[in-house]
This record gives C-alpha cells, structure tokens and sequence, in this order.
C-alpha cells in the first residue's frame, strides 16, 4: 500500500488508482485546512517577524501544495487510470515536503515565540496531523510523510521552548496517529481486495451468462493458465460428487478423464477439449463423457479464454451443465426413429438407408445385392383371434428366427405389420438367395408356443436383386413386394423372384380388386349348383353352390381367381354371407332329403359373427340345419388355438353337417381327421383322375380315406368324375358319393331346380 514496494504487474493499476482516488477525495479539505492554519500563521506572527519571511514562507507552502493539487487534476482527467508506483511515491514526496515546511515554520517562527504563539503552532501541528492521518488513510506514504515532519517539528519545539513531557505527548501523539494510519491503509487494502474479487466474480457470472446464454443454475467454472480449476461454483462440484475446495488446483482434463486418466484411453471428445485449452480458442457444447462415482454422464461444456487487459492469456473460463437426462431421450428418441420397438429390430426407415447404401456399394464394386420381402402367411388370423398381445408375442419369436437365419452378410428388418424384409449386402451367386429364402421359410414355419398356444405360421418371401431388377431402394422394394404376392397367390409358403411380368399381372389383381368391391351392390355375382349323387343309386343327395361372377367389361371370373383376391382384401365376409343366404333360400325350395354344400373360406370362421350369420341363413331360408353342409378345407388345422375348433363344434351342435373339401391337396393327415367330426370327407379331383390312369399312390389313397372314412361313419364324395370308366372305378372304391360333370356341370338354380319337376331326383 505504501508503494515503496513493486505490486504484481496486472493489479498496479487498479490498487494505486484506487488509493489517489480515495485521499484526492479528501484533498480540498486539506488544502483548505491548510490555508486557515497558514492564515492563522499569518495573522499570529505578523507583529514580531519581518513581513518577508511570513511572505516568503506562505509562497514556500503554496508551492508545496501546487503539484499535489495538479496531480489530482492529472488523475481526474485519466480517471486514476495511469496511476503507477511512481505516482504514488509522488504523492508521498509531496506530502513530505508540506510537513516540511511546517517543520520550517515551528524551527524558525518558534525562536522569539512567545508562550501563547507556541501553543498555536502546536494547536495547528496537532490538528493538521490528525487531518491528514484521516484524509490519507488510503495512501500511508503520504500520511507517514506529513506525520513523521510535522510531528518531528512540534516535539523539537516542545523539547526546545517548553516541558520534555509534553515533547514526550506529543511524540504518543504521532506515534498514535502514524500507527492508526498504518491500520486504516491496511485496512483500505483488504477492503479494496474484497471489493475486487467480488466485482470479478460478478463480470465472471455476466460474462458467462451473456458469452454462453445460460441460466444462473448452470456450474461455472475457471481454469488457470497450466489448466488448474482456480474457483468451481458449488453445483459445478457436486456435478462432479464433490466439493468446490477439493477441485481447487486440480487439473481439468484428470478431473473430467475420471478413472480413464490412469489408463490413458480418452474419449475423442476430451482429446478436442485438450487440443481447445491447447489452443486457448474458446469452445462451446462441448459434449463429453464424465465418470462420477462410478457412473458414466454426459456433459455439456462451453468455455472461453481469459485475457488481462493487455492481452494476456489467464486461463479459461467456462459453464457446465449435466445433459445425461436429454442425451440419453434424445439416444431413445433416435432409436425408436430407426429401430421397431416390438422386435428391435431395424425399421423401413432404416433398411430402406441401409439398402440405398448397400446398392450405393455393390455398384461401385461391380456385385450383387438382394432384397428379400417376407410376409406372414396367416398372421392376420392369429392376431384377429386370439389378439394383439399374442400376435406381438408371435412377431418377437419371428424376429428372433430371422435374426439366427441371418448371418453378417445380411441385415434383417421389420416393415411393420406382419412384413420383415432382408437386404443381403453381397449375393455370391444366385443360387444363394433360394436358399437363404428356403431357410427363412422353414425357420419361420415351425411351430411357435405363445401363451399356451401352438401357432402355425408360414412365411410367403419375394426377392429383387441390384442391379438387374432396379437400381433405387425404392425400385427394389416394390419388386420384391410384387413378388412376394405372387408368392402367396401361388400357395403360400413360397418363395418368387421378381420378374418383370409381374407388374402386369399386379395391375391386373388391383383392377379385379377395385372391380369386386362393388360386384355385391351391383348384383354381378350368382351361384350355380353342381349335383352331387349317391354313388349307388344315382339319386341327387345334395348340391354344392359354386359362386360366379360376371363384370359387365371383364367378362365372366372363376372364383379359383377372384375368391383368393377377395380373402386377401378382407371381402371374402361379406360375399361368403351373400352365398350361404341365397344358397339356404333356393335349397329351402327343393325336397326335404336335398342337402345344400356351401364353400366356407378360412378367414370367414375367424369372424366372431360367422355362427350368426349361419343361424340367421337358415333361419331366413326357413331350411333344416342338417340340410346344410359346410365345406372347409384343410388349412383350419393349421391354426389350431385360433377358437376355429370351437366354431365348428357349435356348428355341429347346431345341427349343421361338416365336409372336408379337397382332401389330399393340402397338409393332409389323417390325424386331423379324429379332431372334428366331419360327416364327409371330399377327395379331390387329382386323386379321381390319377386312380383312373391306374396311379397306385391315388388308388391307396382313396383305399385309405374310403376305409377310414367307413371305421369314423363318415361319408365320402369323389370330385371331378368326368367319364363312366371314372365313376366306376369311383364306385368300386367304396366311394359313397359322386360330383362331377359326369353327372352335371354347375347349373344355374332354376335347371337345379327343374330336376325334381317329375319327382324323380334322378339325374344321369
Ligand atoms: P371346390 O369347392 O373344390 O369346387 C369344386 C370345383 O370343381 C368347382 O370349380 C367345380 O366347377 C369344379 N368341378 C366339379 N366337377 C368337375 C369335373 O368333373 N371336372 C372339373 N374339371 N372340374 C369340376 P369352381 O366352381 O371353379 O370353383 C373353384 C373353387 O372356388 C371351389 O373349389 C371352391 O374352393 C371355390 N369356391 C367356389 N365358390 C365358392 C364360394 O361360394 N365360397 C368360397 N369360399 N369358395 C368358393
Ligand atoms: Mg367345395
Ligand atoms: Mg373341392
């Protein structure tokens, strides 16, 4: 404070700045203390001393408060901020030389004083003295200076003029007052100190408030120039688990590194966090890993250098906040954007880039990749049926098969709904692709258990391939999709590559689609009946009612071709409703022994209000259950678990007979067989016309069915019977009954109708 020792280079300033600005404050009023005490002086000695050198002697102390007054004008314009150390010294100098020239005034005046001047000058010294030691607590050069000549003065004089003892006071005296200076200015320090301190860490705050717009919550912390902490704020330390005292002096990057300080194995993000402080080039988001108390965070760190006012680098200054929360929804956010949540598996959006990239790749090196469209054969039952729950318990085991079936060289997704798709990346030769698809076919048609449930599924797969079949993911989707539908057009459980026809043939599909959507409102659909005779006597036992359609532009469709259209749209309910109300009412107009055969699709018994909608046909009909046979085909076994089992045992409780069509085309075995009582088993056509060309397999077959059938008290029917060689050999087979054009094509209903007019039920 005394400025006769030198100050750190940044603070000299501001301390000696302050310290003028503090006593310059009190300036006047010395000066004007001063002028009274010089008056005073003056005005005592005028009588006894020669006007010269009372004269000469105010001149000397106008002079001496000159430069003190000028200096203070000097700051006032610089705002005290080119005060340095020599200023000071100045100031002191100054202060010096008042006091000495009062010492002069008490050494020369004092000489031929009388005792009443004596106590005036002494009165004035002592005044003065406690003056200055208020008036400059800041600067205690000065204060020293003017107490120790001002003091010396007055005890010389007591000493000389009067009692030793109040020499002896007067020395207390100034010794009180220099050593209550001395304190004050010390004071005056700590003051300006806290007063600084203070005022940084406010600019610290706004500065980072205002650099890195941030909240006041956010941590804050401060680095020194060999990248120390020098000063964390409270939050930033309990960020870390600690506190604000055991981070002071630590490096940054240890304190960030954690536990991987010691290993040397760094996260990218601190090595650019170095590189930054290296640099001393500010840095904001900063994003990096923090271990704390053993527990990885993410961090969110901005930062800026420190520079003096000269220019010089002090460190860093920086905020700080914990961002593991938003990270990891964010994490969250973008995997549910790339990732199905059911089966974790990659989502369109994903494959779909991934397969871009891959065709991005094969071109570049001249190969093959190949997109594999998988779709569920019966998903959409199952899920009907038994609900979704089941149906996303039944998808995460597919998932989970895919998964194993595909290997590196592959990567498997899922479309949504019952679609996954496979890209393989690098096709080795053509051959490959049938086989990954075969695999992928077995794996997924296994049985599956759920909830108690065992599931039967298949899986119907279309393949493209780049380049040939497309150069664009998009391209090579849509041919995969067509494929596959051809797939499962063609039987299921297949699988099809992409040929170009295909989209003919796709366009041709979504016509008849479109088309049948109106065929029922606009009364384009009809039934005919084919008879079906006993085998024995020839009689007319029943009729099977065999739908048509007829568009007025597209001409007569067989339902071969539009009823697995109408399945695949979900129209298949409605059009099977209008079949077996029409089929009971004309039925209801034939002899009571007639039976009528009504064709029933499997998805039509998966809907809850199918046994309903038999009641209310029979009912509206005004027609005998028991003169209503159902046929089914094979493939409700495959759906065991579904509730079918149960539908068809209310049906036979409701007095309706039960056919099994087309047995032996499907997964025939016989064990289906003693699970529902079926009053007939139909044998297709393929077995009728192979025992006719003397196939032994057909002929065991028929054996087989015809032996099993009699030991279960079912009936039989031979379909498709075309000649009278193949209605013998039929009836010599055991056969009980026989449909076939041998005995009548399908008919429309009034010929049906017409075969009972004599009475005789006999065709043929
Ligand atoms: P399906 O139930 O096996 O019907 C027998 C099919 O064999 C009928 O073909 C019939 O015309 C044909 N057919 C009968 N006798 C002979 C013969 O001696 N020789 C030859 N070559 N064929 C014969 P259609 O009418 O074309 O029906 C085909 C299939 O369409 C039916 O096979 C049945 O599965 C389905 N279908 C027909 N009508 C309906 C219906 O109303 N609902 C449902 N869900 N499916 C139906
Ligand atoms: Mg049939
Ligand atoms: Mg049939």
């Amino acid at each position: 404070m005394t400025g006769l020792q030198r100050l750190p280079g940044e603070h000299v300033e501001f301390v000696h700045g302050s310290q003028l600005r503090a006593s310059d404050r009190m300036l006047n009023l010395c000066v004007t203390l001063a002028a009274i005490s010089v008056f005073l002086v003056d005005f005592r000695f005028a009588g006894h001393l020669p006007a010269w050198m009372l004269v000469l002697w105010t001149t000397l102390m106008a002079l001496a408060h000159a430069p003190s007054m000028r200096m203070r004008w000097a700051n006032i314009a610089s705002d005290y901020a080119t005060v340095t150390r020599g200023v000071l010294l100045r100031h002191g100098a100054w202060s010096f030389l008042q006091g000495a020239v009062w010492l002069m005034a008490m050494v020369m005046f004092s000489r031929e004083a009388h005792a009443s001047e004596i106590v005036t000058l002494w009165t004035i010294a002592c005044c003065l003295m406690a003056a200055v030691a208020i008036a400059y607590q800041s600067t205690p050069l000065s204060a020293v200076g003017f107490i120790v000549t001002i003091g010396g003065g007055a005890i010389w004089m007591m000493l000389k003029h009067a009692d030793p003892l109040l020499a002896a006071v007067v020395t207390t005296y100034a010794m009180l007052l220099l050593g209550a200076s001395l304190r004050q200015a010390h004071l005056f320090g700590i003051q300006l100190t806290t007063n600084k301190l203070l005022a940084e860490k406010r600019e610290v705050v706004s500065l980072l408030l205002r650099e890195h717009d941030v909240d006041a919550s956010d941590s804050l912390w401060q680095t020194d120039i060999a990248r120390r902490l020098t000063g964390v704020s409270p939050s930033f330390a309990r960020m870390l688990g600690t506190n604000a005292e055991d981070l002071e002096g630590r490096s940054i990057l240890q304190v960030l590194a954690g536990p991987s300080w010691e290993g040397g194995k760094f996260d990218p993000a601190l090595h650019v966090l170095a590189e930054k402080l290296k640099d001393r080039v500010p840095f904001s988001d900063l994003v990096l890993p923090v271990f704390v108390s053993g527990q990885q965070r993410w961090w969110e760190i901005s930062a800026s250098p420190r520079i003096d006012e000269k220019g010089a680098f002090l460190g860093f200054r920086g905020v700080g906040s914990d961002i593991t929360v938003q990270k990891e929804s964010s994490e969250r956010i973008s995997q549910m954007a790339r990732y199905d949540m059911l089966t974790n598996l990659p989502n369109r959006l994903h494959l779909t880039g991934e397969l871009s990239s891959v065709i991005e790749q094969v071109a570049q090196w001249n190969r093959r990749c190949a997109f594999l469209m998988i779709d569920l054969d019966r998903f959409k039952s199952v899920n009907d049926t038994l609900g979704h729950l089941v149906g996303d318990q039944l998808l995460a085991q597919v998932a989970e098969r895919l998964r194993k079936v595909c290997s590196a060289n592959e990567i498997c997704g899922r479309l949504g709904g019952d679609e996954f798709a496979v890209v393989i990346r690098d096709v080795p030769e053509p051959l490959y692709i049938d086989q990954l698809a075969t695999a992928i076919i077995e794996a997924v048609s296994q049985p599956y258990l759920v909830d108690n449930h065992t599931l039967f599924i298949g899986a119907s797969v279309g393949s493209s391939s780049a380049p040939q079949d497309g150069s664009d993911a998009e391209t090579l989707i849509r041919s995969a999709d067509l494929a596959m539908y051809r797939a499962k057009e063609a039987g299921r459980g297949k699988h099809l590559r992409y040929a170009p026809s295909m989209h003919a043939d796709a366009e041709e599909r979504r016509l008849l689609e479109v088309a049948l959507r109106d065929a029922l409102a606009r009364d384009e659909l009809h039934l005919l009946f084919q008879p079906i005779v006993a085998a024995h006597t020839t009689e007319v036992s029943g009729f099977e009612a065999l739908v048509r359609w007829t568009h007025p532009a597209l001409g007569p469709i067989s339902p071969a071709k539009f009823i697995p259209v109408a399945e695949d749209a979900r129209l298949i309910a409605p059009i099977g409703n209008w079949v077996l109300r029409t089929a009971c009412r004309e039925a209801s107009q034939w002899p009571e022994d007639v039976s009528i055969s009504v064709n029933v699709s499997v998805e039509q018994l998966y809907d809850p209000e199918f046994l309903d909608t038999v009641v209310s046909a029979l009912a509206h009909g005004g027609l005998a259950a028991n003169r209503l046979e159902l046929e089914v085909t094979e493939s409700i076994f495959l759906r065991e678990g579904t509730g079918v089992a149960q539908l068809l045992e209310k049906l036979i409780k409701l007095g309706v007979r039960l056919s099994l069509d087309d047995f032996g085309t499907g997964y025939s075995s016989l064990g289906y067989l003693s699970r529902t009582r079926f009053n007939t088993i139909k044998i297709d056509r393929s077995f009728v016309t192979g025992a006719a060309r003397n196939q032994r397999e057909s002929i065991a077959i028929i054996n087989a069915v015809v032996a099993m059938a009699q030991s279960l008290d079912m009936e039989t029917t031979a379909e498709g019977v075309e000649t009278e060689a193949e209605y013998d050999l039929i009836r010599a087979l055991g056969c009980s009954k026989i449909q076939g054009y041998y005995f009548g094509r399908p008919m429309p209903a009034a010929d049906a109708h017409a075969l009972f007019g004599d009475n005789s039920s006999q065709v043929a």
